[in-house]
């Protein structure tokens, strides 16, 4: 600390000069924390004030480990045993117990950027990369087993190794149909993380406060956003939409009975059944806009492509959310 201080700020100062002042600095910071901790609970009867719908419990527990976590989210965020829910994540292991004890039927996918990170280690090999990232977006097991085949026959060893990573929790060929969402990547927690470190620095209701004001900041802005939309869904769904829209001129169409229908697309050969509304390219059931398939036939009876889409991508939605 000595030769800290001497580079740091040109100062000479004794051993026993520092031993003293850590000594004071850390009494201060522990009567802080005191401080923090003992108004906690004040902190939580505004939140109720202010919040009416609010609940959530406050529980001390002596040391530095948070737990009790997994308990009150079940609890209070009213998940029952998790059916209707879908989390993501990175190899967390207390969040990951936390999900097959709890909540066991909730969909718990992995964050296929840190299986990849984990699994390449040190590699810089491209072909590695380009197939993991073909296995990972593979809407249906045919597709996943295909590439993870290459990758076999490219190289074994690396094959061994993905399949202990249990690609069932990061590759779309396994995810639930259900939640609209193809996700691979828990982007949404890494950016909010990105955006707390400096507030995480700070003694605990000085932290709390800027993190509330931070979130209130924020969903004001997407609400504005939100609220200024012109358009019946969001500028992404839009554009996934249209995208389709052009893609579906390199599909061949065949009319079957009951509403159903085959569509050749490149080599491949997928059926579309619009009562069921499902292709089987999974793509429509997976995100609720229809895939290249599925806007043939809606063109071809001439309607709106549109008119196909799921609600969670209006307008509507995105104001509601906010
Ligand atoms: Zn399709």
């Amino acid at each position: 600390m000595v030769a800290e201080i001497l580079r740091e700020y040109g100062l000479t100062v004794t051993e026993d000069q520092c031993a003293k002042e850590k000594t004071k600095v850390l009494k201060e910071r522990k009567v802080t924390h005191q401080e923090h901790f003992a108004r906690i609970f004040d902190c939580q009867a505004e939140i109720f004030r202010s919040n009416l719908d609010t609940a959530f419990e406050i529980e001390t527990i002596p040391g530095t480990i948070i737990g009790s976590l997994q308990r009150m989210l079940s609890a209070k965020l009213d998940l029952k045993d998790g059916k209707k829910f879908t989390v993501i994540s990175d190899k967390q292991s207390g969040l990951v117990k936390a999900i097959q004890t709890v909540i066991l039927e909730a969909e718990h996918r992995q964050c296929s950027r840190h299986i990849m990170d984990n699994w390449k280690r040190r590699s810089h090999d491209m072909e590695l990369q380009r197939l993991f990232w073909k296995i990972a977006r593979s809407y249906t097991v045919g597709e996943f087993n295909g590439y993870m085949l290459e990758l076999k026959n490219y190289n074994p060893s690396a094959y061994d190794s993905l399949l202990k990573t249990n690609p069932r929790t990061w590759s779309r060929a396994f995810f639930k149909v259900g939640s609209c969402c193809n996700d691979t990547l828990n982007n949404l927690s890494e950016s909010f993380n990105r955006t707390i470190r400096q507030a995480r620095r700070k003694p605990l209701l000085e932290m709390l406060e800027d993190i509330r004001r931070q979130c209130m900041v924020h969903n004001a802005k997407r609400y504005i956003i939100a609220c200024r939309l012109k358009t019946r869904f969001t500028k992404r769904a839009h554009a996934e939409i249209e995208k389709m829209i052009v893609g579906e001129q390199a599909c061949e169409r065949w009319m079957a009975r009951h509403n159903k229908h085959e569509i050749k697309h490149g080599d491949m050969i997928y059926e579309v059944d619009m009562s069921a509304r499902t292709c089987g390219c999974i793509k429509w059931q997976m995100t609720g806009i229809p895939c290249v398939h599925v806007a043939s036939v809606i063109i071809e009876k001439k309607e709106k492509v549109e008119d196909y889409v799921v609600d969670w991508y209006t307008e509507r939605m995105w104001e509601l959310t906010y």
